[in-house]
């Protein structure tokens, strides 16, 4: 079907049903970039405007967990747009005003080598072959190396940086959970019932924890703890607003209790279509909308199931 198609299609639909969810349904919803281009002035141009919008129209800083110029990719891409260490750096800043910096992580087997990821579609958990995710050449020495070299650009550039983490390709388990409890991070935004966004790890464990669709919880090792906020879903490709209700009751099931993130891309340029999700998802869906501080403040994870690392 033609996507020209599918919005009439999805305009017909919504205009004789509204998927609204369970009165009793409590959702909490917050936004989180995927901040992997702002090397790109153009593209940094667009998430301030992005994220100075949010906080203008629905009181919502953004979380934009970003990659930093010690990743291969990226300084592959400030080289193309002459964007250097420290103007990388000036962005972020920038971004700062409007929106709270995590760490985006992206990581290779080998990173010289960084661009065999883009042309190795393999791992496919989708029905559309176009959002097919793929490989994660993974080890657990290589992940270290690129970890540590992550914090290292961010301490020297000086970057306003909160312990936040997203995990690129969705890629999570153990050890990642593991170096980010040893590093103090406090917030994970990795784990998703979404199935563009599980992998192996996550789906074994939240099923296995018993955990509901959209369900935070914290997870320990020695005195460290993480809050882990899921990923309800993404909205790179949002047209319809009325979509995240449907997609949302398809995912939920019996949950009630649901707090999570938004996704996007800082690249999918479709920051109009993440607007009109979250302004939908506080009107028609009922949700109340975070931000960092409230998630930090007593009250929404106050009383979330806890585990500890080694048995989770
Ligand atoms: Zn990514």
């Amino acid at each position: 079907m033609s996507s020209k198609v599918r919005h009439f299609a999805k305009k017909a639909l919504y205009a004789a049903w509204q998927p609204e969810l369970p009165r009793d349904v409590q959702l909490r919803v917050g936004m989180v970039v995927h901040t992997e281009r702002v090397y790109d002035k153009e593209i940094f141009a667009l998430t301030q405007r992005f994220a100075r919008e949010l906080q203008e129209r629905l009181s919502v800083r953004a979380i934009l967990t970003v990659m930093t110029g010690a990743n291969a990719r990226v300084r592959g891409g400030m080289a193309r747009h002459s964007c250097s260490d420290a103007m990388l750096s000036d962005r972020l800043h920038s971004l700062n005003e409007f929106a709270d910096i995590g760490l985006h992580g992206h990581y290779w087997m080998d990173p010289d080598l960084f661009w065999i990821r883009e042309q190795s579609q393999s791992r496919f958990v989708s029905h559309s072959p176009e959002l097919a995710l793929t490989t994660n050449n993974f080890a657990l020495a290589p992940f270290e190396t690129q970890f540590l070299a992550d914090l290292e650009w961010i301490d020297r550039w000086n970057v306003p940086f909160r312990k936040i983490y997203s995990a690129g390709w969705w890629f999570l388990n153990e050890n990642v959970i593991a170096a980010l409890l040893k590093h103090g991070f406090v917030f994970d935004f990795s784990v998703s019932w979404a199935p563009w966004f599980r992998n192996q790890y996550t789906h074994d464990a939240v099923v296995r924890n018993l955990l509901q669709p959209g369900q935070p919880f914290r997870l320990s090792s020695d005195k460290n703890h993480i809050n882990c906020v899921p990923t309800l879903t993404g909205c790179g490709t949002a047209d319809t607003a009325a979509d995240l209700g449907r997609i949302l009751r398809a995912q939920l099931g019996a949950s009630r209790d649901v707090t999570g993130a938004l996704c996007i891309h800082d690249y999918d340029r479709n920051y109009d279509g993440c607007l009109a999700w979250l302004e939908y998802a506080a009107e028609s869906l009922r949700a109340s909308l975070w931000s960092l501080e409230s998630l930090e403040s007593p009250g929404i994870l106050d009383r979330v199931p806890e585990f500890d690392l080694s048995t989770f």
